[in-house]
């Protein structure tokens, strides 16, 4: 062991990992029914997008919010998406999470297509793969840390012992294991954000999607959820983040800019 790597077991509480990776810790595999791929394939692609349009019609008006996206994220990515408001981020964001639907092409999340997926596994998939996290932290003022982040897991259906010890485990991996207790409105704008990261990967996601997680912050709380973010990342997570913060993007590996509906790739 080195010096460095000394320090850092030594300051990192010893919480068993976030993200499932244990056979048995992340059971319900939607995702991989398919075999592994070929020993020569290339990194695997988490998310992959072909032709993608979304099309919003609006009092007989037409918005191509997406106008033609071609793109494969890899697992373990760091990505961040720039681009001018109403530039269709926050749409695409919408197609990754399974909240929406293309108007054409595919969207492929593993081996499932979210534009032909029926809507139960849409709710499966949003309930066990993909962890969220919003400008607006939407956490719920009159619930506690603790049961902001226990919401996201009543639908996987395990025992109350094993709810709450993973609730603690993500707050104590976000730095807030002292604060279960404590309700959104006793907390700072990075701890409640904070506190939505924990609610987010509760459920060992496959991916954390981001909308301008750090939009409501000022500098130091930024920088709070940046390294939060990073630690994530450097476990294995796959973090795709909207963001106008040119500070966030440059912590990406791959950055993306999306404008009039279209992505180009600016990772220099
Ligand atoms: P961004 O997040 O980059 O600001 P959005 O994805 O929110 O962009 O929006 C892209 C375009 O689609 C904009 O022109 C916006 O007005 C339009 N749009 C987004 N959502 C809707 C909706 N639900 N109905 C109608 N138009 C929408
Ligand atoms: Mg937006």
């Amino acid at each position: 062991m080195t010096d460095t790597t000394r320090r850092a077991a030594a300051s990192t509480p010893p919480t068993p990992a976030v993200l499932g990776t244990e056979p048995g810790e992340n059971d319900v595999t939607m995702i991989d029914t398919e075999p592994a791929s070929a020993p020569d394939a290339a990194p695997e692609a988490i998310y992959r997008l072909e032709g993608v349009t979304r099309t919003y019609t609006q009092k007989g008006r037409v918005v191509k919010a997406l106008a033609g996206v071609d793109l494969e994220i890899e697992a373990g990515d760091f990505v961040t998406i720039q681009g001018p408001t109403g530039g269709g981020k926050s749409t695409l964001l919408q197609l990754l999470g399974a909240l929406d639907r293309p108007t054409t092409g595919a969207v492929h999340l593993g081996d499932i297509d979210i534009a032909t997926a029926n809507n139960s596994r849409l709710g499966r998939i949003r309930a066990h793969e993909i962890g969220f996290v919003f400008q607006g932290f939407n956490l719920i003022p009159t619930l506690t840390a603790h049961e902001n982040v226990d919401m996201a897991l009543e639908p996987l259906g395990l025992s109350k012992d094993e709810r709450a010890a993973r609730v603690t485990e993500a707050l104590a991996h976000v730095g807030l294991a002292e604060r279960g207790d404590h309700r959104p409105g006793e907390l700072s704008g990075g701890q409640q954000q904070r506190v939505a990261i924990a609610r987010a990967i509760v459920k060992r996601p496959r991916v954390l999607l981001a909308d301008e997680p750090t939009g409501n912050l000022d500098e130091s709380m930024r920088d709070e959820i940046l390294a939060v973010l990073q630690k994530l990342n450097d476990e294995g997570l796959t973090l795709i983040v909207v963001t106008h913060d040119s500070a966030v993007a440059r912590r990406a590996r791959r950055r993306l800019r999306l404008d009039k509906g279209t992505v180009r790739d600016i990772t220099r």
